[in-house]
């Protein structure tokens, strides 16, 4: 198949539903950004959200806001919006904390609901190659609660179907790699997890806002997933979890704060959660935060996940193409899967000086991502990003790599954050 050129893509620009979403984001002139994955874009109306926030409900009405704005509210009606995309009821869903504290509460209360049932059920089952914190938060839990109540086992992405056995408690998962970008069939996965009697715990880091999930048409157990990533609510957003309604009686949140009690202002001494996912909040929440990422879902409220789905599908798919010649002239190796079903959002590409040519490709204006040891990361998020930006990202990253300019020795000096 030979690569689509430059009008081929403007054509399916012309023809994107999705198109006019673009004005709703303040993009900055000059760069391509291809790390909304990370990071992702400032919607347009969320200045003016925290503006208000901060200087009528916080510099005004002052406390009086968590009744007069409904400040209380707030991360169940951040959840609420996100449930959608994830296909969640709206009362099992709620925004808080960061996905790595959301990860602790909802996989103690797994592990608690697995033992429950069946003492011998106390391994958490994990990818070896998942996301740092999501290991390093089930080690921490099984640290304290030792090895008679948990373990963690980790397998290789090929082992994890069978890894599953009676001693298995949880499947701690994240669908989509953020290495490989690689997608695993949730629904699938699901069924046989469940089939051998664990229980499921999806990280949708990248995945919430990326294309539709079905938590509840999957009848997945738990899952977290992140704020400031496809869902553009601001560096540091709350994140938010998902417990399955059916478990809202049994698996309990240690992190008991007095904001999941079940009537925190009556200031009792003794712990009561709340009944529903309420109960999964801790503390006082984040209302900057919160109204950032409010705003920041205003923007889906009419978006069809299924048309955001295709348009990432074409965006990727396009990109691979565009990218072959250069992986055979430069040395580029594609890590991501080619089959569309095996597809997040993001296309990554190993290359053993991957560092210094994310750096010059960002001096050049094409903002991507490295990850080590040797991984140029590429997001691609339909809202906002075009066809011809494609085009154009490979264009440059085809002048960086045949002028040379990664060589540059600023290039390789590592930044703090990758
Ligand atoms: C981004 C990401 C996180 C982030 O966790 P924080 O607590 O927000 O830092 C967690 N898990 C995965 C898989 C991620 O990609």
């Amino acid at each position: 198949m030979t690569p689509p050129d430059l009008p081929t893509l403007r054509d399916l620009d012309t023809r994107d539903p999705l198109a006019s979403k673009r004005a709703e984001f303040l993009l900055p002139g000059g760069v391509i950004y291809l790390d909304g994955n990370s990071l992702g874009v400032l919607p347009a109306r969320v200045p003016a959200r925290v503006e208000k926030v901060v200087r009528e409900e916080w510099g005004v009405d002052l406390i009086r806001s968590w009744n007069k704005h409904g400040w209380i509210d707030l991360p169940a009606r951040v959840g609420a919006r996100i449930a959608r995309l994830i296909g969640a009821d709206a009362d099992e869903v709620v925004a808080a904390d960061s996905t790595s504290v959301n990860l602790f509460k909802v996989l103690s209360a797994a592990l608690h609901l697995a033992a429950r049932k069946d003492s011998r059920r106390r391994v958490i089952v994990a990818e070896e190659d998942n996301f740092p914190t999501d290991l390093y938060i089930a080690q921490g839990l099984a640290e304290l609660l030792g090895e008679a109540r948990a373990e963690l086992r980790l397998v290789s992405p090929a082992g994890v179907a069978d890894a599953v056995d009676d001693e298995t408690a949880v499947l701690m998962l994240t669908q989509v790699d953020y290495r490989t970008g690689e997608r695993h069939d949730l629904p699938a996965v699901t069924r046989r997890a469940q089939e051998r009697g664990a229980l499921t715990l999806w990280d949708l880091a990248h995945s919430a806002g990326a294309f539709p999930v079905d938590l509840n048409g999957a009848g997945a157990d738990f899952a977290v997933g992140c704020g400031y990533k496809y869902l553009n609510g601001g560096p540091g957003a709350p994140a938010f979890l998902y417990v399955a309604r059916r478990h809202h009686a049994s698996a309990p949140n240690v992190l008991s704060g007095w904001m999941g009690h079940a009537s925190p202002f009556e200031f009792t001494s003794r712990y009561a959660g709340a009944s529903g996912i309420r109960q999964y909040q801790t503390g006082t929440p984040s209302i900057l935060g919160l109204s950032a990422l409010d705003a920041a879902l205003e923007v889906f409220e009419d978006v069809d996940m299924g048309q955001v789905r295709e348009k990432s599908l074409s965006l990727t798919r396009i990109f691979i193409e565009l990218m072959r010649p250069l992986c055979a002239r430069h040395g580029f190796r594609l890590v991501t899967p080619g089959d569309d079903e095996r597809r997040g959002s993001q296309v990554s590409l190993a290359h053993p000086h991957g560092y210094e040519i994310m750096q010059a490709l960002i001096t050049a204006g094409v903002i991507g991502d490295f990850r080590a040891p040797d991984i140029l990361r590429f997001g691609f998020t339909p809202l906002y990003t075009s066809h011809e930006d494609v085009w154009h990202a490979v264009q440059t990253l085809e002048t960086v790599m045949r002028e040379g300019r990664w060589q540059d020795a600023r290039h390789a000096e590592r930044n703090a954050v990758t």
